[in-house]
C-alpha cells in the first residue's frame, strides 16, 4: 500500500459522579425536562463560585490508572474564552496548561496506542433548533441541563493505522469504562463522543497530507465510515496533485460522506487563562495510590485469567469478559457447576442467545444451580443433549428447574433397548425395500430408521444407542 492513513482520537467521556462538576446539581440530565437540572454555578450567574467534586477527581484518576498514564500531583483548571449560546458563561471551565494525566496507552490487539493526556472539564449546554437543519430553523431553544457536566478528554497520538483500528480502540476503551464503572460509555446518551483527526502519507515520498478533523460520528460503525470515506477523499486529491485543506469535516448520515464545516481553527484561536476562581489540584502520592488500589481487574488480566484458570481458547474468553457481568455471572456458574469447558459452551450456544452480555444477570431467572441440574442429567444419560436445549430455554423463560421441567413433562430418554429394537422391527417391517436398498449398500439410509425411531419417542431416545441398535438389526 503506497498510502497510509494515520488517525488520532479525540474522546469526551462523561464521568459517573452524582453531581456536575462545580455544582450540587444531578449530573444524569440525559431524561430530564430541559432547564431542570441547573443552579446559578453552572449557567454562570454573576457571584457565583464554583466548587470542584472530589468525585469527579477520583474517576479521572481511575481512568488515567486503567490507561496508564503518568497522573500529575500538580494540575489546575483554565478558562477557554468563546462565545455560543449554548454557553451561558461564555467560557468553558478546562485543564489546558496542566492537565490532570499524560503519557499513557491503550492496547488494542497487542499494539499500544499511545495517550497524549487525559483533562477534566465541564460540558456545555445544547441548542435545540426549530428545524433539522440550522439553515432552515426560524428559532432554536437552549436546554442548560448539559452545561457543568464533568466531561474527561482524552486525546490519543496519531498511532491509528486504519479506520478498523479506530473502532476497536474505542470499543475497548468503552470496555474499560463500563469495567472501572468510569463512565457509561453510552455513546446515544452522548456520555462517549469522539472526534477524528485524519492525514494520509504517502509511503514512498513521504509526503503527508494536512489534517482534517472529523465531526458528529455518533456510533462506532460510523467512526468507521467516515473515517474510511474520508481516507479515500483524502487519496483521490492527493493523487490528483491536488491540496488538503486543513479543515473540520461533518459525517452526514443521509449521504454517508463529510462535509465541510469550517476551516479548522488552530488552538490558539481560543483564549486561555487560568481559572481565578479554583485553586492548582493538588494530590499527595498517597491519595493517587488510593485510589489507583481501587481499580478492579481491567478486561485484559480478565482475559488472561479466564484462559488459564478455566481453560479457554482466546475466542471463548473474549466472549465472557466482554462485560464484567457475563464474567461474573460464569464465576458464580462455574463455582456450581465445577466444569468451566461445558459452562462456556453452554453460555455462548444458549444464553447469549436469550441474554445480552450487558444484561443484568441477577434479573436472569436461570440460576447457576439450574446449570448444574442440567448437566447431571445430560451426563447420567438422562436426557439428550436437544431436549436439555428445550428445557434450557424454558428455565430461562419462567425459572423453573430443569429436573421438575423433565419430570412432569416425561422427557426423560428412552434408554430401553428392547423398546428402541422393537420400534425399529416394526419400522424394518414396514419398509422392506428400504432395508433391502441398505443392504445393497445405500448405508446413508441409517439416518431414516434413527430418526423413525426419534420421532416415535419424541426425540427422548438416546441418539448414539439408536445408532448402534440399528446398525446392528440392519446388518443381519
Ligand atoms: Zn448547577
Amino acid at each position: 500500500m503506497k498510502f497510509k492513513p494515520v488517525i488520532g482520537l479525540e474522546i469526551h467521556v462523561q464521568l459517573n459522579t452524582k453531581t456536575k462538576a462545580f455544582c450540587s446539581c444531578p449530573s444524569d440530565v440525559f431524561e430530564l425536562e430541559p432547564n431542570s437540572a441547573i443552579c446559578p454555578i453552572c449557567t454562570g450567574q454573576p457571584g457565583a463560585l464554583p466548587v470542584p467534586s472530589e468525585e469527579m477527581f477520583e474517576y479521572g484518576i481511575l481512568l488515567a490508572a486503567a490507561l496508564n498514564c503518568k497522573i500529575h500531583e500538580y494540575s489546575r483548571f483554565d478558562r477557554k474564552n468563546y462565545f455560543y449560546p449554548d454557553l451561558p458563561k461564555g467560557y468553558q471551565i478546562t485543564q489546558f496548561f496542566y492537565p490532570l494525566a499524560t503519557d499513557g496507552y491503550l492496547k488494542v490487539k497487542e499494539k499500544r496506542i499511545r495517550i497524549r493526556r487525559i483533562h477534566l472539564e465541564e460540558d456545555a449546554g445544547k441548542l435545540i433548533h426549530s428545524s433539522e437543519t440550522i439553515t432552515e430553523a426560524s428559532h432554536s431553544f437552549v436546554d442548560m441541563n448539559r452545561c457543568g457536566v464533568p466531561l474527561a478528554e482524552i486525546v490519543t497520538e496519531p498511532d491509528i493505522s486504519s479506520p478498523q483500528e479506530a473502532r476497536e480502540f474505542l470499543e475497548k476503551l468503552r470496555q474499560i469504562l463500563r469495567y472501572t464503572g468510569v463512565s457509561t460509555g453510552d455513546m446515544e446518551k452522548g456520555a462517549l463522543r469522539c472526534d477524528a483527526n485524519i492525514s494520509v502519507i504517502d509511503t514512498e515520498t513521504g509526503i503527508q497530507s494536512n489534517k482534517v478533523e472529523v465531526k458528529n460520528m455518533n456510533s462506532f460503525k460510523f467512526v468507521e465510515k467516515a473515517l474510511e470515506y474520508e481516507y479515500r477523499r483524502i487519496v483521490s486529491l492527493m493523487k490528483k496533485g491536488e491540496e488538503v485543506k486543513k479543515e473540520t469535516r461533518g459525517w452526514d448520515l443521509s449521504s454517508k460522506t463529510t462535509i465541510s464545516m469550517r476551516s479548522k481553527e488552530e488552538a490558539n484561536d481560543y483564549r486561555y487563562f487560568p481559572e481565578p476562581d479554583i485553586p492548582p489540584v493538588i494530590f499527595s502520592r498517597d491519595y493517587i495510590e488510593k485510589i489507583k488500589a481501587k481499580l478492579p481487574e481491567l478486561p485484559d488480566e480478565k482475559f488472561e485469567r479466564f484462559k488459564k484458570a478455566y481453560k479457554l481458547g482466546d475466542y471463548e474468553a473474549g466472549i465472557l469478559t466482554s462485560t464484567v457481568q457475563l464474567a461474573d455471572f460464569f464465576e458464580r456458574c462455574v463455582k456450581i457447576t465445577n466444569n468451566p469447558k461445558e459452562t462456556s459452551n453452554w453460555f455462548l450456544t444458549e444464553l447469549l442467545r436469550f441474554a445480552s452480555p450487558e444484561a443484568d444477570f441477577d434479573e436472569l431467572k436461570i440460576k447457576p444451580e439450574h446449570f448444574k441440574e442440567l448437566f447431571e442429567m445430560i451426563e447420567k444419560g438422562e436426557i439428550s443433549r436437544n431436549i436439555a436445549k428445550n428445557v434450557f430455554e424454558e428455565t430461562f423463560v419462567s425459572g423453573k428447574s430443569p429436573r421438575k421441567i423433565v419430570e412432569e413433562k416425561g422427557l426423560k430418554i428412552v434408554g430401553d433397548e428392547s423398546l428402541i429394537e422393537d420400534i425399529l422391527k416394526k419400522l424394518m417391517e414396514k419398509y422392506p425395500d428400504k432395508v433391502q436398498e441398505y443392504k445393497n449398500g445405500k448405508t446413508g439410509l441409517l439416518g431414516f430408521f434413527v430418526g423413525g425411531v426419534m420421532r416415535e419417542t419424541k426425540g427422548k431416545a438416546d441418539p448414539r444407542k439408536v445408532n448402534e441398535i440399528a446398525r446392528r438389526l440392519l446388518a443381519d
